[in-house]
C-alpha cells in the first residue's frame, strides 16, 4: 500500500511558496501577511494556529495573531476582523474554527472581506466555487485534492465517495472533486446504505468526525482511502480510519498524523500568497 505521505507533499509545496513569497517580498516591498484569529483556550486549536504561525514564518510571510478569551463576545470578534480587513499588511484572514458554543461561526466568518478570505468560507468564495471562478479554495479539501495528484491517483470519472457534508470539510470537498471531473457521491449521517456506496468507490475522502470508525471491510480491495478526522487521544492522534488494516488492502491511504492536516496548512499558505498577489494586481490596475 502507498502511504500518502502529508508531510512530505506539504514540505515541497512549502519551499514553493517560500521562492514565491521572496519574489513577492522583493516587488512589493512587503511580504504576504496572513491574520489569524483564535477564540478561547482549546489546546487543539491552540496547536493548530501555533502550526500556522510557525509556517508563515518558515516561507517567509508576516503574521499576526489576536487570542481573544473564551467569553469575547461577537462584537469583539467582528472587531478584530475588521481590524484585519482594514490592515494593509495583512492578505488573508483565517477564524480559527471551532468558535466557543455561544458564538455563530457563520456571522464571524461573513465579516471577513471576500478578496482576504484566506479559508475560502464566505458566502462570496462560496458563490465563486460553485461559479467555477473561485481563486482559493477551502483548505483541507484542497489539500485532499494536492495530495491525490502528487500521487497520480487517477480522479477523472472515478467513483468517488466523500462521507461528510460539513460546511468546511465534506461540501467543498465534492465540489472540488467535480472539478477534477470524478463522479461524486455524499454520504452522511443520515445515508442509508453507506456501506454499498463506500465498497463500490475507487476513492473514499472519510469527513465523518467519528474516532477509528472505518476499516477494512469497509473498502473496496484496491481503493485509494483519504483520511481528514483527528482525533486527539491519550495515546496520541488518530482518524476516523483503522489505517493499519488497509495495509495488504487498499491501493494508497493517508496516515492519520502526517496526512491531511500538513496538506491544510500549506494549502493556507497557498491561499494567503494567491490572495496578496491579487491584491498586489488590483493596486497596479
Ligand atoms: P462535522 O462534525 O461538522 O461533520 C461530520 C460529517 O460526517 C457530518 O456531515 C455527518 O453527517 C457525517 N457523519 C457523522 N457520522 C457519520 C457516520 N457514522 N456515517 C456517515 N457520515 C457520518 O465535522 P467536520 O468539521 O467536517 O470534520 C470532520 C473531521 O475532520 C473531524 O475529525 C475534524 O477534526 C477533522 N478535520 C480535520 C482537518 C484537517 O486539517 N485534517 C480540518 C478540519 C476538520
Amino acid at each position: 500500500m502507498v502511504t500518502l505521505d502529508g508531510k512530505l507533499v506539504s514540505a515541497k509545496i512549502r519551499k514553493e511558496i517560500m521562492v514565491l513569497s521572496q519574489a513577492f517580498t522583493q516587488t512589493q516591498g512587503r511580504p504576504p501577511g496572513l491574520g489569524v484569529i483564535l477564540v478561547g483556550e482549546d489546546p487543539a486549536s491552540q496547536v493548530y494556529v501555533g502550526s500556522k504561525l510557525k509556517a508563515c514564518v518558515e516561507v517567509g510571510f508576516y503574521s499576526l495573531a489576536e487570542r481573544l478569551p473564551a467569553n469575547a463576545s461577537l462584537a469583539q470578534i467582528k472587531t478584530c476582523v475588521a481590524a484585519f480587513n482594514a490592515n494593509p499588511l495583512i492578505d488573508g484572514i483565517l477564524v480559527q474554527l471551532p468558535l466557543p458554543a455561544a458564538i455563530a461561526a457563520a456571522e464571524v466568518i461573513q465579516e471577513i472581506s471576500p478578496e482576504k478570505d484566506a479559508d475560502a468560507l464566505t458566502f462570496v468564495s462560496g458563490g465563486r466555487l460553485i461559479n467555477q471562478t473561485a481563486k482559493v479554495r477551502p483548505c483541507t479539501p484542497a489539500g485532499v485534492i494536492e495530495i491525490l495528484k502528487h500521487y497520480k491517483v487517477p480522479l477523472v470519472g472515478q467513483d468517488v465517495v466523500v462521507v461528510g457534508r460539513s460546511q468546511i470539510v465534506g461540501r467543498p470537498m465534492g465540489l472540488l472533486l467535480l472539478e477534477e471531473d470524478a463522479t461524486v457521491t455524499y454520504c452522511h449521517s443520515k445515508s442509508l446504505h453507506l456501506k454499498e456506496h463506500l465498497l463500490r468507490a475507487d476513492v473514499v475522502v472519510v469527513a465523518a468526525g467519528r474516532p477509528q470508525f472505518f476499516g477494512r471491510e469497509d473498502f473496496k480491495k484496491g481503493a485509494t482511502i483519504v483520511d481528514v478526522g483527528i482525533h486527539r487521544r491519550a495515546e496520541g492522534l488518530c482518524g476516523d480510519v483503522r489505517f493499519a488494516e488497509l495495509v495488504g488492502h487498499a491501493y494508497a491511504a493517508t496516515p492519520v498524523p502526517g496526512g491531511v492536516g500538513p496538506m491544510t496548512i500549506a494549502m493556507l499558505l497557498k491561499n494567503t500568497l494567491t490572495l496578496a498577489q491579487a491584491r498586489a494586481t488590483q493596486r497596479v490596475n
